[in-house]
């Protein structure tokens, strides 16, 4: 599961040999928003490191479906639900600022970019509602859009909002500019570095990085889901998971942006390649770790392609998740109220194209000793986050039902069988739940309990993988981390997960 934009040469970084000891600010996490921020710090003079734990764009950023639109889904009603029209101009405002930054970043440095419209359409009946009620956050919002009754497209749709002049990029050379572009600035950007602790101290901010400490002004954690628990944001943030494939076509397609508002949902756009222009069809989310055969959502993904797309051929699929906010509102700014020493970026819902931009431009105003107009709404301490507290305890309350679930399930399977190529279960051996799995022909074991806070993982077919059905930590089959809160891997099977620097 290799995504379009990720399957290319690597972004050329620093040896790791050649990492100081102190930094001014240390950005951690070298997806957009990091890399965003970081460069907007070096251009001010600031001597910045980038520490990334796997590979530039390794997480949503090299799997995102790139869409930097103002239009994004039903994200608009969903905020005038529970927001004032003030915020939700706000919001909009931030995205422009985001989405024209970008645009223009990629303008002046030769990366390429397509103006294309959005869509926000109906696939039933039960859709038009909602997509009406997008229609009018629209407008609310100031955005020139307008309403389309069946659109004319291959696929079923009934009606659309439509947003001329947004725009669409492959995520990669992005993220290659502006590494060079930090580098160029003084700046180093470090791969294979995860940042696995962090404590402030009188002389700066003391990272943990492998056997190293580096000291900095300023943290901040550009972590997808912050990696501290300080400040609780796990709790206040869903991990949501959903599907995307890239597809040869015979003949002719739509070369506009759609995104369904009724599930399941459909994100359609076309992506230029080498072998001509592909279809990039994505959707199926959940939140992550609570599917029970993701494999079978590729499948889905795939059949309904071809049912409206005959003859279309996948180039590549893969899956990859973004965080949700209880209130809908990104979270940026500090992670502990009132202190500007670590600082958190999260959040986006899946449209952090734009809004990951706008949180830099924040956070590196903030930094720098000013501020952007519109941030006040992307607080990460708002008294608003009331309004979304229903949110939260459904959440949480399901959050709980995994965490008694997921032990009493791994008690009722007995350690027998190993399981097929690909699988993988959680058994019981003695009192410990232990993760077994077999891929490529190894069957490996380790402890089932994610060392972030305690839950079960749960097998993930489509990416062979343990994903946490809490908070959305995910190990690789012989438990090393991938992605989400965790700072630590899956602990042996026999003994308990080593203690994590919270
Ligand atoms: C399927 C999907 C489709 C999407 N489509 C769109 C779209 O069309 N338009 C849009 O606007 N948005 C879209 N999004 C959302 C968008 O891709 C994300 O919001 C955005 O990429 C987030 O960027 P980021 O830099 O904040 O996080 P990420 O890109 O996830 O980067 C975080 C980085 O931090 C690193 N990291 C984590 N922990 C540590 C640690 N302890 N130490 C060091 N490094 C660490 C990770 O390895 C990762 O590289 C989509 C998201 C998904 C999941």
């Amino acid at each position: 599961m290799t995504s379009l934009w990720l399957d290319r040469s690597p972004i050329s970084t620093d040896p790791i040999s050649g990492m100081a000891t102190n930094y001014e600010v240390v950005v951690v996490g070298a997806g957009l928003t990091g890399l965003t921020t970081a460069l907007l710090l070096a251009r001010g003079g600031r001597r910045v490191a980038v520490v990334e734990a796997r590979e530039v764009g390794a997480c949503a950023t090299g799997n995102t479906t790139g869409k930097v639109a103002l239009l994004q889904g039903t994200r608009l009603s969903t905020i005038a639900k529970r927001h004032s029209t003030k915020k939700l101009r706000k919001y909009v405002e931030a995205n422009r600022e985001g989405q024209q930054w970008l645009l223009r970043y990629c303008a002046e440095n030769g990366v390429a970019t397509q103006v294309a419209v959005e869509h926000t359409y109906a696939q039933t009946p039960d859709g038009i509602p909602t997509v009406r009620a997008e229609m009018d956050a629209a407008v609310t919002a100031g955005l020139d859009a307008e309403w389309v009754e069946n659109p004319d497209v291959p696929f079923p749709a009934l009606a659309a909002v439509r947003l001329a002049e947004q725009a669409q990029l492959d995520p990669l050379p992005v993220l290659e500019s502006m590494t060079a572009d930090i580098r160029r600035h003084g700046g180093e950007v470090f791969e294979n570095a995860r940042v696995t602790g962090a404590r402030e101290r009188s002389a700066g901010v003391h990272l943990t990085i492998g056997d190293r400490i580096v000291t900095a002004d300023n943290v901040v954690l550009a972590t997808g889901t912050p990696i501290l628990d300080r400040g609780g944001f796990f709790a206040r943030l869903e991990p949501q998971r959903s599907y995307a494939a890239a597809f040869d076509v015979p003949g002719d397609f739509p070369r506009d942006m759609f995104l369904s508002a009724d599930q399941p949902s459909r994100s359609l756009r076309f992506a230029p390649s080498d072998r001509g222009d592909l279809l990039l069809v994505g959707g199926n989310g959940h939140p992550v770790g609570r599917e029970r055969n993701a494999h079978d959502l590729v499948v889905d993904l795939i059949d309904w392609t071809r049912t409206y797309f005959p003859g279309a051929q996948p180039t590549h699929t893969w899956s990859a998740q973004d965080y949700s906010a209880i209130d809908e509102l990104p979270y940026v700014g500090p992670l502990l109220p009132g202190d500007n020493r670590i600082l958190v970026a999260s959040g986006f819902s899946k449209w952090g194209m734009t809004n990951g931009v706008a949180a830099a431009l924040a956070l590196s105003a903030r930094i720098f000793g000013g501020g952007m107009p519109w941030a006040d709404v992307f607080e990460t301490w708002r008294t608003s986050e009331v309004v979304g507290l229903p949110k939260a305890a459904r959440m949480n309350s399901l959050v709980a039902a995994y965490l008694t679930g997921g032990w009493v399930t791994s008690a009722l399977h007995s350690a027998g069988e190993l399981p097929a190529e690909g699988e993988g279960t959680v058994v019981r051996k003695g009192v410990k739940p232990v993760a077994r799995s077999t891929v490529d022909g190894v069957t490996t074991e380790v402890s089932a309990i994610c060392p972030h806070l305690y839950g079960i993982v749960a097998w993930n077919s489509a990416e062979k993988s343990w994903d946490c059905p809490l908070h959305g930590s995910r190990f690789a089959a012989n438990g090393t981390v991938l992605e989400g809160p965790t700072t630590a891997g899956l602990g042996p099977s026999h003994e308990r997960a080593a203690h994590v620097d919270h």
